[in-house]
């Protein structure tokens, strides 16, 4: 049967009814990628796996709760949706608004969006509000304004939101046969933490699932309020999706953490790039800074044995490197270019060169 998104294929699990009609983009149903080249690197027996949600129609994981927080913003009658971003929810929420026929008010931070984020934004449409402040302070106002216009909030603390996003957890059990034994993923609202942990727990207790996983958040330093255990007020990272200095979901990530026997830690810009030059050099696969959070947090538990041998690793890839050209061709060598005249002999020589 033709594939129509995740709605479809989960509507027995997310709150649609049979008359809802369903905004999608053919969402979900992303790659499950076992890692062959970075555990034989660590020396470590782990079953390793990136689920690429960069492989969403917009280029991030933000299109499971989009295609849900849209669909039932259509049913209840609302014309117009807004959300502050970082980048990515501004991103889906625009070609979601596009899709259903409705405007979308989009807050974003000046000049700390990734440049293929924004040209999304700009190009389907949606109304640009660009604040002289950072996530935080955007979200502030989104949270006020739905009091005094008629709008309909998108961003993570729309319930819905969630529910859309923890269809990753059932796709990851669905494939391994049971969920892993660690998931790893970055923080930054700790929505998507938040989502998995349901999705985890819900298929367990229908008995899809034989255990849950041990959840593990990982954040930049820079922006890391819950390894300092309190909001951080000028969050800085060049992982500009998880410049977050005050989750929206703090108390249900720090309950599931502790359920989950889990923990949260920290990495500098410069091992977040490490992690993510790694993914792309060894393994194939370009994710965003962000993203690379996650595998940068595996890497490091793994080898310090944190997570033992044996165990079964599930890091998720938040979204897709082409959002971020510019800090992916500013950390390459730009001398690796090699330029030449155009002839035969000029161009063998050049390959001949580098065997
Ligand atoms: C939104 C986003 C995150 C952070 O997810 P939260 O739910 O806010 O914790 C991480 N990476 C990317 C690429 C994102 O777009």
């Amino acid at each position: 049967m033709r594939y129509k998104g995740l709605i479809e294929k989960y509507r027995d699990r997310l709150p649609v009814s049979d008359s809802t009609s369903i905004i999608s983009l053919g969402e979900g149903n992303t790659p499950l990628i076992k890692l062959e080249n970075i555990p034989k690197e660590l020396g470590k027996e782990v079953d390793l796996y990136v689920k690429y949600e960069g492989l969403n129609p917009t280029g991030s994981f933000k299109d499971r709760g989009m295609t849900m927080a849209v669909t039932k913003a259509v049913e209840g009658g609302s014309e117009a949706i807004i959300c502050a971003s970082t980048g990515n929810t501004s991103a889906a929420a625009a070609a979601y608004a596009a899709r259903a026929g409705i405007k979308a008010f989009v807050v974003i931070p000046e000049g700390k969006i990734a440049l293929g984020k924004l040209a999304q934004a700009m190009i389907h449409g949606s109304i640009i509000i660009q604040i002289k402040g950072n996530f935080d302070d955007g979200m502030q106002i989104v949270k006020e304004i739905s009091d005094h216009a008629p709008v309909t909030i998108v961003n993570s603390i729309n319930p819905f939101r969630l529910q859309g996003q923890k269809t990753a957890a059932f796709e990851i059990i669905e494939e391994l046969g049971s969920a892993p034994d660690y998931h790893c993923l970055p923080v930054g609202n700790a929505g998507n933490i938040t989502a998995h942990w349901m999705g985890y727990t819900e298929y367990h207790e229908i008995g899809k699932s034989d255990s849950t996983p041990t959840m593990l958040g990982y954040q930049a330093e820079g922006a890391a309020p819950f390894i300092k255990g309190s909001r951080v007020d000028n969050p800085e990272t060049i992982a500009t999706a998880i410049r977050i200095g005050n989750p929206q979901s703090w108390d249900q990530a720090l309950k599931l953490s502790k359920e989950s026997n889990g923990w949260f830690d920290a990495f500098a810009d410069k091992e977040i790039l490490a992690a993510q030059k790694m993914l792309t050099e060894k393994e194939g696969v370009f994710c965003e800074p962000a993203s690379a959070t996650s595998v940068a947090g595996a890497m490091r538990d793994i080898k310090l044995g944190k997570i033992p041998e044996g165990s079964s690793v599930v890091c998720t890839l938040t979204g897709h490197g082409l959002k971020d050209p510019d800090s992916a061709i500013a950390q390459c060598d730009q001398s690796a270019m090699i330029n030449v005249n155009p002839t035969l002999e000029e161009v063998k020589k050049a390959i001949l060169d580098q065997m």
